[in-house]
């Protein structure tokens, strides 16, 4: 067979990009080594930890029915069913982008690519090996969980995201290792469901990539909630034992402690899985793994692209993933493309309280040299959010004090995830700190705790 684009993996990254390619008209293949398309986005990353963040809210607001006048008589969770409408979200989401190739004309071909040179991808199945010819590749593959040093994840007590998701029952205790936004997420789901949760970052903060101050409402809203949290703490030792995993911690203090925990997560970030794909075979380069690009995605073998998590320099999420797909076809179609911004890619953590954030911190912006002025406005007086119940967190500013230019901008508190939107299109559209003052936001919504934040860089906001 022979192809204008051949894609290995089926994630955000080369899923879209092979949607995109289908309306360019570029005959495209899509080669997967799993049985199921939609790569660890869908199946054990972002769909099924947001689908248990909502049942860990709803259960939550449950729990705290009486504040809003509600008798609830001994609410129940019966976590094999959680479990399965999770299962249920992910089924219907595969079948969607299998339905997406075709209507694309894109082939699916299942098995394991690698790259055998130029314009060369082998395709391994159970069944043998087939040689596909194509003009242009895109490497999607995707990463995997890092593990700490000489351990093994298991389905029982060591556990990864991958394992973590499919428990069947909820544990009466768990320790995370790495508190960015994977193992904050998973604390949150259990810490709601009711497991003793302790959170181990061996940073001074977690959230580490995130705004000082987000990392320390988050801290501070966490241990509110019941969460153990120990920064600046050593993992030293982690051995199975016959209830459970011990797992010896030097504390910030010095101390050292045998923490028993019913389990385990590892969340210590993610390794490109660019081993055994053939890169040997191609000058594309390499730094610790990742692969490294150019503005359009193209690496140092013409006709070879790489997106998404492979990818150095960029951060490890779906959405660029997706952005960067799009660029990359668009430059092998030979329309205008628009390189990725890393200025203006949203991060987005769906805790209670949730962050969203976008474009430098407070710290960064200082020390890249601007002059900084901040605006913030707490979600405490905000009047949605009293009606939700839900007052923690604030909206920070980071303007440049002369042309009121949005550096950055970071929001913890309710569904921070979705308002951290509007500061997305701001900053796309260069707008500044007066645009978005001027825009009229509706009443009573939480964004409107945006639109005064942008008050505040000016000391203008109204009900603070
Ligand atoms: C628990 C968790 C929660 C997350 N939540 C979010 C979130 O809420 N929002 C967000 O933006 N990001 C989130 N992420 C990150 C997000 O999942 C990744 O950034 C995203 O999946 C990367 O997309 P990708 O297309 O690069 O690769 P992947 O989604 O990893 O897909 C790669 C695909 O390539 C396949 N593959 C690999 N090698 C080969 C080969 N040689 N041949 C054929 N196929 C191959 C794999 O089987 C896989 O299907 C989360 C990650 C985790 C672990």
């Amino acid at each position: 067979m022979s192809y204008d684009l051949v894609i290995l993996g089926s994630g955000p990254g080369g899923y879209s990009a092979a949607v995109r390619a289908g309306q360019y008209g570029l005959k495209t293949a899509i080669v997967e080594k799993d049985p199921k398309l939609g790569g660890t986005c869908l199946h054990v990353g972002c769909i099924p930890t947001k689908a248990l963040l909502h049942t860990a809210e709803v259960w939550d607001y449950f729990q705290h029915a009486e504040e809003q006048g509600i008798r609830c008589q001994n609410p129940q969770l019966d976590y094999p069913k959680v479990i399965d409408r999770k299962n249920q979200i992910v089924a219907r989401h595969a079948k969607g982008i299998e339905f997406l190739m075709k209507k694309n004309k894109v082939d699916w071909i299942k098995g394991y690519g690698v790259l055998k040179g130029p314009g060369k991808v082998e395709v391994r199945t159970a069944a043998g090996t087939e040689m596909i010819e194509t003009k242009n590749i895109i490497i999607a593959c995707g990463s995997g969980a890092r593990m700490l040093p000489s351990l093994e994840p298991d389905a029982e007590r060591i556990l990864t995201n991958i394992e973590v998701l499919n428990l069947t029952a909820i544990p009466a205790s768990l320790a995370i290792v790495g508190a960015g936004a994977v193992g904050v997420e998973f604390a949150s789901i259990f810490q709601r469901f009711g497991t003793k949760v302790t959170v181990l970052e061996m940073l001074p903060r977690i959230v580490p990539v995130e705004d000082e101050e987000v990392s320390k409402e988050l801290e501070r809203v966490f241990r509110k909630q019941g969460i153990r949290v120990e920064t600046g703490a050593r993992v030293e030792k982690v051995e199975r034992t016959s209830s459970g995993v011990r797992t010896r911690v030097t504390l910030a203090s010095g101390k050292q402690e045998d923490l028993d925990t019913d389990q385990l997560l590892v969340a210590v970030g993610r390794k490109p899985n660019t081993d055994g794909i053939g890169l040997e075979t191609t000058r594309v380069q390499t730094e610790r793994g990742s692969i490294k690009v150019d503005k359009f995605q193209q690496t140092a073998e013409p006709g070879v692209y790489a997106i998404g998590d492979v990818v150095a320099g960029t951060p490890q999420l779906a959405h660029v993933a997706t952005m960067e797909g799009m660029v990359a076809v668009a430059h092998i179609a030979g329309k205008p493309a628009q390189p990725v911004n890393v200025r203006r890619i949203p991060g987005a953590t769906y805790t209670e309280p949730g962050i969203g954030s976008v474009g430098l911190t407070e710290a960064e912006a200082r020390a890249q040299g601007y002059k900084v002025k901040i605006g913030k406005f707490g979600f405490m007086a905000n009047s949605k959010a009293t009606i939700l119940g839900r007052h923690d967190g604030f909206v920070k500013v980071v303007a440049e004090e002369s042309y009121g230019e949005i550096l950055g901008v970071h929001i913890i508190g309710p569904q921070a995830y979705e308002l951290i939107a509007e500061a997305v299109l701001a900053m796309e559209a260069e707008a500044t700190v007066d645009t978005v003052r001027n825009t009229i936001h509706a009443h009573p919504t939480l964004y409107e705790a945006v639109g005064e934040a942008f008050n505040a860089v000016y000391g203008l906001a109204i009900n603070a």
